[in-house]
């Protein structure tokens, strides 16, 4: 499924054409002020579920959105006057809040993986802020790496890395961090140090930031508590037995389905929402029909396994 990839200097035009294909659920490849990242519209499951397909990511991870401005973040996250004031001093910039998701902000559930927090930044580089405001959608956008490799800095990275599985790098230079961005909860703990340190924080703004003890952060990917249904779930299932709500694929129908055609990116999309509605059914277990551990399957089955593993 290899696909021509072109690099442009991201001049106007070419912050055009990447608009129009985030527009079409593309993935784009854009510098921040930290790392290159992959974009696609937040609000389209399966652009975002292609962000997992061309970085071959073994699973699903939340993911940052990046957003404008402050008064679009307040349209999609709660603050209280804390994380407010975090706002305020330090975007634009590379400082990531995780903070309670608004029931109704249109954010893909996959964005999430599920969870009721969401991760999210106003970036200050000029052409991501340009495709921000080109595309008008908030965007979907972890490092433009494939899976397990280091994350890039310059659109050459992007290429070596990500050449044949996306359509477009915008080449904006040397991304001057090359540092992901810092991440701090809504209950002010750091989750992932970066250029915004505490004690920076506690000079300029008064805010303690909680670190874990003896200075020690946890790996990003176990930061966030997995969401995963509170009802046993049975995986491989080809019909439901009794007190089963059964979660399809392709030909397995099911009480309500991942994908009727079998379609790996259309099942990623669904999957957190699928899941969500199979806890809130009357039903106390769940079912789940196969799904190919090709591609993106293989990422579904991972969460798959992880929600249906005793806890
Ligand atoms: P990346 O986009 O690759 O820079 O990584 C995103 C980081 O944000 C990962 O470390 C995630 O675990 C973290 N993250 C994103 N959303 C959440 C969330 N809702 N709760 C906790 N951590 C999050
Ligand atoms: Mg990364």
């Amino acid at each position: 499924m290899a696909v021509d990839t072109v690099t442009l200097p991201a001049d106007e035009a070419a912050i055009a054409e990447a608009a129009r294909r985030i527009g079409a659920g593309e993935c784009v490849a854009v510098p921040t002020e930290t790392v290159y990242g992959l974009a696609a519209d937040a609000t389209n499951g399966e652009a975002v579920a292609r962000i997992y397909e061309a970085k071959a990511r073994p699973g699903f991870n939340p993911l940052i959105v990046h957003v404008p401005d402050i008064e679009t973040a307040k349209r999609i996250a709660g603050f209280k006057s804390e994380t407010d004031r975090l706002a305020q001093r330090y975007w634009p910039g590379p400082l990531t809040l995780v903070l309670p998701h608004r029931d109704d902000s249109g954010i893909a559930s996959l964005v999430t993986a599920g969870l009721n927090t969401i991760a999210l930044r106003v970036p200050a580089h000029p052409v991501m802020r340009a495709l921000l405001e080109a595309a008008g959608v908030p965007l979907a956008a972890p490092s433009a790496n494939a899976s397990g490799r280091i994350s890039p800095t310059r659109a050459d990275h992007v290429a070596a890395s990500l050449g044949g599985k996306i359509g477009l790098i915008l080449d904006g230079g040397a991304s001057e961090g090359g540092i992901e961005s810092t991440i701090i909860s809504h209950d002010l703990r750091l989750l992932r140090p970066g250029p915004i340190t505490p004690s920076r924080i506690k000079q300029e703004t008064g805010l303690t930031i909680t670190q874990a003890q003896g200075g020690a952060v946890e790996a990003p990917g176990q930061l966030a508590s997995h969401y995963a249904p509170a009802k046993p779930l049975r995986l491989e299932a080809m019909a439901a037995e009794a007190s089963e709500w059964l979660i399809g694929f392709g030909p397995v129908e099911g009480d309500a389905s991942l994908s009727r055609s079998g379609d790996l990116v259309e099942a990623a999309a669904n999957l957190f929402a699928r899941l969500h509605e199979a806890e809130a059914s009357d039903r106390p277990r769940i079912a789940v029909a196969p799904v190919p551990d090709t591609g993106l399957g293989a990422a579904i089955n991972d969460r798959l396994r992880r929600a249906a593993a005793p806890r």
